[in-house]
């Protein structure tokens, strides 16, 4: 975060610069900062991903590729985007223990409010306010799903840095425990001053760390990402990930615990999380996530995040943690719900064929 303004001037207002740059801090969030609405550096690195590696089921990033690589092509008269960062956890360890029986992790950014919102419903009323005041400028708030470069945005307004887990790293010690937003703008703000240098050096640790050697510097192979397949991924599970997903049932935290700068300290502890992302679910019982139906599901009151994936992606993902569990460690009610799901008929092929095959384990090592 950088309340500094470029030197550079072309004519921006530096007086609105400066109010807005005060709301934001007001409006509680943890990293702030503006930048030009400008194409992205980063084409030709984009589209070699893309060829290279590949983006599963995320076949959305393959569309809209020119308001994705300039601003100015998503909102035609865009001179500047203000951009935003809540933090929604600490660092600190993972309270969560697996003593009892098997269960399955939420990655902390879903565990509380969904973020989307949280960010939404601060921004918006920043932005109505800016469109009555300047009526013939366009504002378009965007949360994650609209087609742009957040990461990069936020980096050259002076939010962070990217590392090589592909994560934003940011200002004031928060680390990647941070999720972004934006207001695209024809305002002519001031940008903010990026942050210089490379996080990492000669750091690996998330590259070490990650379950399925998902990442390589500065890229992320998706289809081998463990939140890509546990929240994304629509279909079957590749190979690749059976007895590989670790604990995780919805998304995966590992590269981010792993990082140095993502750990707790004196100067983070000075930026709190926000409250709205409180933890409401943190884990389940994996037997029970197998028994779920639409309504159980419901019941839980999940968030709109949570919902992302489907009841029948839930069953997938707790059945490919216990398929990493040793089966003499099963409790009967999971057995039990292994059977169920075997012998439900409605239930999706994969998941009743999977159930038989850990049944089948089962049974032979009780031999
Ligand atoms: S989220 Fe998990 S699986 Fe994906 S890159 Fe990070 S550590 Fe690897
Ligand atoms: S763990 Fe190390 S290499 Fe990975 S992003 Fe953090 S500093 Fe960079």
């Amino acid at each position: 975060m950088s309340d500094e303004i470029s030197v550079k001037d072309e004519g921006f207002d530096h007086a609105l610069t400066r109010e807005i740059l005060a709301t934001l801090a007001g409006a509680g969030f943890a990293l702030y900062g503006i930048c030009r609405a400008q194409e992205t550096s980063h084409r030709a690195h984009f589209t070699q991903w893309l060829a290279e590696v590949g983006c599963g089921e995320m076949t959305y990033l393959t569309q809209h590729i020119e308001q994705r690589m300039n601003p100015q092509e998503f909102v035609p008269t865009a001179r500047s985007i203000i951009c935003v960062a809540d933090r929604y956890a600490s660092g600190k360890p993972d309270p969560i223990h697996h003593n009892v029986s098997p269960r399955g992790r939420i990655a902390r950014y879903a565990r509380g409010r969904d973020y989307h919102l949280v960010i939404r419903e601060r921004l918006e009323p920043i932005a109505d306010d800016l469109r009555k005041r300047f009526p013939g400028h366009r504002f378009r708030v965007c949360v994650d799903t609209a087609p742009i470069l957040e990461r990069e945005h936020a980096q050259r307004a002076g939010l962070g840095r990217v590392g090589k887990h592909t994560l934003l790293i940011g200002e004031q010690s928060v680390g990647s425990w941070i999720v972004l937003g934006e207001i695209v703008t024809s305002l002519n703000l001031a940008p903010s001053e990026p942050v210089a240098g490379d996080p990492c050096a000669t750091c690996t640790r998330c590259i070490d760390a990650c379950p399925t050697q998902a990442i390589e510097p500065w890229k992320l192979h998706p289809e081998r990402c463990i939140s890509y397949l546990t929240i994304e991924h629509r279909s079957a599970p590749a190979k690749w990930f059976e007895n590989r997903t670790d604990d995780w049932l919805f998304g995966c935290d590992a590269c981010v615990e792993a990082c140095p700068h993502s750990q707790p300290s004196q100067r983070s502890a000075r930026v709190k999380p926000n409250a709205n992302y409180e933890a409401r679910h943190s884990d389940f019982d994996l037997a029970d996530v197998l028994q779920w139906t639409e309504s159980s599901q419901a019941a839980l009151k999940l968030s709109k995040a949570l919902l992302r994936a489907k009841l029948s992606m839930w069953k997938r993902n707790a059945l490919l943690i216990v398929s990493g569990t040793s089966p003499q460690s099963w409790s009967t009610q999971l057995v039990d719900a292994l059977g169920r799901l075997q012998a439900d008929a409605t239930e999706d092929v994969w998941l009743r064929e999977k159930s038989e095959q850990l049944l089948r384990l089962h049974s032979q090592s009780k031999i």
